[in-house]
């Protein structure tokens, strides 16, 4: 049985792999992208050391809560899943939102992912929040708003302002006998190689822990393009 676990934010429609599949219409029946994710941590191996951890690219994204869905997309809407994501439970919706800034600039068709959360937030990249006129919003785990910098969030039904601006932390999803193998438990934060001819060093990358999570490292489009990477590549954590 499929348990529905804690989301994780992950690539939302970047467009550079082909790694998302776009969901079939509910029928009743599992999905399949649902019982491949339960088949891989079935058959995750056991001993074997990882070597590498699949790169998620994440394209800017909001995530809104209860009071806010009501105002942006009206009394009682729900999101719907657009594709399911790499990490258990998560998903991309098929919802949008414009998010404008201080420069009275919009980002349009800023993604949600799902499920509903408990806050309203949204996970930009540096360049992102130049176009916006934000002055460097705090880097912070998900969740984490609590110096987040102002924005308007607009939705087809009503808008709303609210401090939600962040660029997310560089962060590894891993469960706990990945951190064993990887050779990372009991550590907060690593360091991480990237090869090629773009090659650098990810610091202060945080590491994630949850049973239900699967190995990969979120990084933003900045990150990810200042690297050349796309959704799918590989990256080694620093011994
Ligand atoms: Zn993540």
């Amino acid at each position: 049985m499929i348990q529905q676990v804690k989301p994780a934010s992950a690539c939302a429609d970047c467009r550079l792999c082909s790694r998302g599949q776009v969901c079939a219409p509910d029928n009743g029946s599992p999905d399949i992208d649902e019982i491949v994710q339960e088949v891989i941590r079935r058959v995750r191996p056991g001993p074997t050391p990882l070597v590498g951890v699949p790169v998620g690219v994440s394209a800017r994204h909001c995530h809104v809560n209860r009071e806010s869905m009501d105002i942006l997309f009206g009394p009682g809407s729900e999101l719907t899943p657009f594709r399911h994501l790499y990490q258990p439970g998560a998903f991309a919706a098929n919802e949008y939102i414009s998010v404008v800034g201080p420069r009275l600039r919009a980002i349009e068709r800023v993604r949600i992912l799902g499920p509903m959360r408990d806050y309203d937030q949204v996970e930009l990249a540096r360049t992102d929040s130049i176009y916006l006129g934000l002055q460097d919003p705090p880097v912070r785990d998900s969740g984490d708003l609590d110096d987040a910098l102002p924005v308007t969030f607009i939705g087809p039904k009503g808008a709303v302002t609210v401090h939600a601006a962040i660029r997310a932390t560089r962060h590894i999803h891993l469960s706990p006998d990945d951190t064993v193998r990887m050779g990372v438990d009991g550590r907060s934060e690593v360091c991480v190689r990237v090869d090629g001819e773009k090659g650098l060093v990810f610091e202060n990358v945080r590491l994630k822990v949850d049973e239900s999570f699967i190995p990969e490292i979120h990084l933003d489009t900045d990150d990810a393009n200042a690297a050349g990477l796309a959704c799918g590549d590989t990256v080694r954590i620093e011994p």
